[in-house]
């Protein structure tokens, strides 16, 4: 197998609504199309990779820097064990080679999309879901036939009042799901209790209702903060603060009996050994929320794993950032503790292959070869595009 081309488009996902940090209006993806020679019942075969919601497009660094190197690549450097004719742990060597460790920031994204896209091509290649392809590839038992997921949403949006936000936690109910995230720090502490007290209401559990700061608060308010909801039980407190300040993650975790989440904003091994080494987080307890797709791939990702592993961090600890079908698919490979999504949210990107609904608070995978992506109605068009362009 040899890969003919790479093509590349920046696509909108501009939407109204904001977190504590930021409001999306202006939000981006990068859409890749890995095109190979195999040719399979009169079609050729395409890789899709995209990176995950809330980061922006990378064609920049994705056509100055990886895609040329990819291209440019002797297919030995290419080639892997177990009949991989591309594999992408090695391709994630190549895409590196030139750059200086450290620094790990919009480049892990790129590479994290590229990788994507590679994983859905071999997969597909293999004629196996990409759940598959990667348990063969890291030698893993058989994977999870469906994934405990989570509806992240609770979103502050323009004019937008509790009953609203009570109204979109009840679509996610309806639509199977039974663990469910909002967003804080974007309002008073006050503002939040409100919200917080309505949407427990509604799911019934405040173990059943996690809350997401996005790295808003100063350390002074994360540990006000983490004090204040530390009586009502929740499922956890995600990104109190900045995501590299581990001593304030420690500080947090201190004064917070409940778990405390963070790490989608670690993109490599080392920034994850800092966190384990510094951040004061519990095996056992808190949430490790790293994601593939931003941070160089699945080989990284189980450099992560591996680390966290000589911790005494099990893969049940780790609840992917994303609510794409890559996450899905290398939780159920991983055995994760579940995987986050986002229903009707970053359209057409955002969630799972529309013939497998959440049940039970579960997604099951799509049987499709590679990563299912064609399944999603509303991207299907966009990958048409980009083929045809
Ligand atoms: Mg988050």
């Amino acid at each position: 197998m040899r890969i003919l081309e790479v093509r590349e488009q920046t696509v909108s996902i501009a939407s109204e609504m904001a977190n504590a940090v930021i409001s999306f209006r202006h939000m981006t993806v990068s859409l890749v199309a890995v095109v190979s020679d195999v040719v399979r019942n009169g079609e050729r075969l395409v890789g899709f990779g995209f990176n995950s919601n809330g980061r922006y497009a990378q064609g920049g660094l994705l056509k100055e820097r990886f895609i040329p190197r990819l291209l440019a690549a002797d297919p030995v450097d290419l080639e892997g064990p177990q009949g991989f004719p591309v594999d992408p742990v090695r391709a994630r060597r190549v895409l590196m080679a030139g750059e200086k460790p450290g620094g790990h920031g919009d480049r892990a994204v790129a590479v994290g999309i590229l990788d994507m896209a590679l994983w859905d091509l071999v997969a597909k290649v293999a004629d196996v879901p990409a759940a598959q392809a990667i348990s063969r590839r890291f030698g893993l038992a058989d994977p999870a036939p469906d994934v405990a997921v989570y509806a992240a949403g609770g979103y502050y949006r323009p004019g937008g009042d509790v009953r609203e936000l009570t109204e979109e936690i009840r679509r996610y109910l309806d639509a199977g799901y039974e663990q469910v995230k909002i967003k804080v720090g974007g309002a008073s502490l006050d503002e939040d209790r409100r919200r917080i007290d309505a949407v427990v209401d509604v799911v019934g559990d405040p173990g059943r209702l996690a809350v997401d700061a996005n790295g808003r608060w100063s350390l002074a308010e994360a540990v006000a903060a983490a004090e204040a909801l530390a009586p009502l039980g929740l499922r956890w407190l995600e990104e109190p603060c900045d995501p590299l300040d581990f001593a304030g993650h420690a500080a947090v975790a201190e004064v917070f009996p409940q778990p405390v989440a963070t790490g989608e904003n670690l993109l490599s091994v080392p920034d994850v050994r800092n966190l384990l080494r510094h951040g004061g987080l519990r095996p056992g307890r808190d949430v490790l929320q790293m994601d593939p797709a931003l941070a160089y791939g699945v080989a990284e990702y189980q450099g992560m794993l591996a680390l966290a592993a000589g911790r005494g961090w099990p893969p049940s600890a780790f609840v992917p950032h994303g609510g794409h079908q890559l996450n899905l698919a290398v939780a159920a490979a991983f055995g994760l503790g579940g995987c986050e999504s986002y229903p009707g949210i970053f359209q057409p990107f955002g969630g799972f292959a529309d013939e497998t609904p959440v049940e039970g608070g579960r997604a099951r995978l799509s049987d499709a070869a590679g990563l299912g992506l064609e399944r999603k109605a509303g991207l299907r068009p966009l990958l048409e595009r980009l083929c045809e362009a």
